[in-house]
């Protein structure tokens, strides 16, 4: 095995689902990076589809209103580990789509059936392309296991406790008030599993990355591609 692992060069899929602030994106990044896979941030696609629809003053609680635009935005996904880009209708939104305005609008949008549809064929289609160069990749979101690619070789499902989860975020974001990130982050995670697509994936493991650090997380993932692409090679 070389120093990348079992994984490396391979075509392999990996489904990293769960809540925000669980610690999944960092994971899901620090994991393609070491394993030379690429990466797709799904939640960046929701967020910029959003960013869209308030900068062209769409009622995002207004699904019928957010279905007849959803085609208009052109949403592109960079997918290198260390620099993932996203860019709406050619211009970058990577710092946009954090915002204050968009985190409280992001849920409602996402529910939207015509918004899903479409997201998850554009999602499906950067998968294909990836298989099809013989790279894996890492897909980090809410149903990447159920619902995007539900034969992804590894699913994993990531939690972690909610104040652990809101320290997280509020650092991430340069704020200082974790509770109103907390609140934030429920109501996110009520929408998002009541009517969006956060659901556990059959099969997953599941990994609660509140007492570990960021380093220890991917290194346990690593290990576990390792063991899951054993397992298919034995
Ligand atoms: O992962 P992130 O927090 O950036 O996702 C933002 C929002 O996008 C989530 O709260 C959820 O509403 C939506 N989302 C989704 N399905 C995905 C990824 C994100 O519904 N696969």
């Amino acid at each position: 095995m070389n120093e990348r692992g079992a994984a490396a060069g391979q075509s392999i899929v990996i489904a990293v689902d769960g809540t925000s602030g669980s610690g999944k994106s960092s994971t899901s990044r620090g994991v393609a990076a070491q394993l030379g896979l690429r990466y797709l941030d799904t939640g960046a696609m929701y967020r910029a589809m959003t960013w869209w629809m308030l900068a062209h003053d769409v009622d995002v609680f207004d699904a019928a209103a957010v279905a007849a635009r959803v085609e208009e935005p052109v949403i592109t996904s960079g997918t290198e580990p260390l620099a993932p880009a996203i860019s709406l209708d050619g211009e970058d939104v990577a710092e946009e789509i954090r915002s204050e305005q968009v985190n409280a609008h992001v849920s409602p949008v996402a529910t939207v059936p015509q918004v899903r549809a479409r997201l998850i064929a554009l999602q499906r289609a950067e998968i294909e392309q990836a298989l099809a160069a013989g790279v894996g990749i890492v897909v980090e979101g809410r149903d990447i296991g159920t619902a995007v690619w539900p034969d992804a070789d590894l699913k994993l499902y990531v939690t972690a406790d909610p104040a652990a989860r809101a320290a997280r975020r509020a650092l991430e974001e340069g704020g200082t008030d974790a509770a109103a990130v907390q609140a934030s982050l429920e109501s996110r995670d009520r929408i998002d599993s009541t009517q969006g697509g956060l659901a556990v994936p059959d099969g997953a493991t599941h990994l609660d990355t509140t007492p570990y650090t960021l380093d220890q997380v991917i290194a346990q993932v690593v290990a576990l591609v390792d063991e899951s692409q054993k397992a298919r090679s034995a």
